[in-house]
């Protein structure tokens, strides 16, 4: 994520390596080189020019202190103007009401539809909260068919009256339906066009003023950089929205929709959107992006993220394998299926500080753990519950199965005994037991 603007940033910091102290003088190259990232970013002139004088002055400000080199000072102060650029604290979801509406707005292929399935799996799998879909473009049947399927996969009712063109009275029939059927928010999907459009302003509009949302949500795609941010003005301007969600934060995005936009229509961002999973949504915090930004890595989100894999019962009994080293290919492939749920592997490891800037020209693709799978798939249940039981003709049965050399069978049963040899030892250390593979 980034990627071009955090080493940019990162190489404007290195000039002020070896200087002792700040000066006017010497942090103005520095000043100039940010202002060059972010503009390059696709960060519009005047907002780069005005982050930068205040980064400027926020240094010029600071007090010499000496255990703090100019360089750490300015990364300091610029991951606090980012923070501060992209909206200081994050802003929560408003979801209450019976039910609560959320109503979705944005251009056609901006990832409307994909978010709203993905804020359905949100919420739905928080506590209290029920929620059903409401599909509102009247103009393309398969949008109704799109979110119907996205619905079935994460098993939440979908809404949809394909005869009536009138997305209004579809939205407030919903609104009834909501109640009959006990669902306590409402995610209203509407039509989307390429361009601005006036029509469709004149649309979403009225389904605002006709079921009064708590939550309108803008969604947009961050590849469109500045393009972004002109579209937000559009419809903030018409509808006054209360929220922005970025979407396509996955791909090649510079960075430019996720540093202005709140500038620009003074709404929060409140989701990140990033892969075509469904739960690849994250809320968005604007410090984490800002240290994930210069590569101080994002640890919270990462804990977060396997706290929310963490199955106790399952980790229980994994524990109790471990210790009687009983642990096989099956426990290592559920493992494997927890990391992945996590998302995206790349973006994983650069939550890690230092990690990101190390990794960022290594291809990692989510099919790394595709051949390990493979040999596991491979594998008779017997086997994978027995690994000692796998010999050489077995192997070779494995390396036919998926694909694979029998030398890369042979590899990986060694790391796997190696890694099983590990985690017997760290079983027996205080520290290991102290990590949860311990006896309790
Ligand atoms: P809509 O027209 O605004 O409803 O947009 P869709 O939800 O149909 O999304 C348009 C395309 O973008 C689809 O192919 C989606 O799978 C894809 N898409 C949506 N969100 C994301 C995302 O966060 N990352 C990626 N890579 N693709 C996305």
């Amino acid at each position: 994520m980034f990627e071009s603007l955090s080493e940019r940033l990162d190489s404007a910091f290195k000039s002020l390596k070896g200087e002792g102290r700040i000066t006017e003088l010497n942090i103005a190259a520095t000043v100039k080189e940010i202002r060059r990232a972010l503009i390059d970013a696709d960060v519009n002139y005047k907002i780069a020019k005005e982050f930068t004088d205040k980064v400027k002055d926020a240094v010029l400000g600071e007090k010499v202190i000496t255990a703090i080199s100019p360089g750490q000072l300015m990364t300091k102060i610029v991951k606090d103007e980012l923070t501060e650029l992209m909206g200081g604290n994050e802003v929560e979801l408003n979801a209450k009401g019976n039910p609560a509406i959320i109503l979705i707005a944005g251009l056609q292929g901006s990832g409307k539809t994909t978010f709203s399935g993905k804020l359905a799996n949100y919420l739905k799998g928080k506590k209290g909260f029920s929620p059903m879909l409401v599909a509102a473009d009247i103009y393309r049947p398969a949008a109704i068919d799109q979110l119907k399927v996205l619905g079935g996969q994460i098993g939440v009712d979908v809404y949809s009256e394909p005869e009536n063109k009138d997305a209004v009275s579809i939205a407030q029939n919903a609104v009834k339906e909501a109640k009959t059927r006990n669902k306590n928010v409402l995610i209203i999907d509407t039509a989307g066009r390429l361009a601005v459009d006036e029509v469709m302003m004149t649309e979403v509009a009225n389904v605002k003023n006709a079921v009064n949302p708590q939550e309108i949500l803008f969604v947009v795609d961050s590849m469109t950089g500045q393009d972004a941010v002109n579209t937000a003005k559009a419809f903030n301007d018409r509808l006054n929205f209360s929220g922005v969600v970025l979407t396509k934060l996955d791909g090649d995005t510079r960075g430019g929709a996720a540093l202005s936009i709140k500038y620009t229509v003074d709404k929060p961002i409140k989701f990140i959107s990033s892969g075509e999973k469904m739960d690849t949504l994250d809320v968005f915090y604007p410090e984490r992006m800002a240290q994930r930004i210069l590569g101080m890595g994002d640890i919270t989100t990462l804990v977060e993220k396997a706290q929310a894999q963490y199955d106790e019962v399952q980790a229980k009994k994994l524990e109790k394998k471990i210790r009687k080293n009983q642990f096989d290919f099956e426990d290592f492939k559920q493992q494997l299926d927890q990391i992945k749920k996590m998302g995206n592997l790349k973006d994983l490891m650069g939550m890690i500080p230092g990690v990101g800037k190390a990794i960022k020209d290594i291809e990692i693709s989510d099919d790394a753990f595709k051949g390990i799978e493979a040999m596991i798939n491979s594998m008779t249940p017997h086997e994978r519950a027995n690994p000692d039981s796998i010999n050489l003709s077995r192997r070779t049965r494995i390396a036919k199965g998926s694909g694979k050399e029998l030398a890369d069978v042979n590899a990986f049963m060694k790391q796997f005994e190696q890694m099983k040899s590990m985690m017997k030892m760290m079983n027996k250390m205080p520290m290991g037991r102290m990590g949860g593979f311990g006896k309790k």
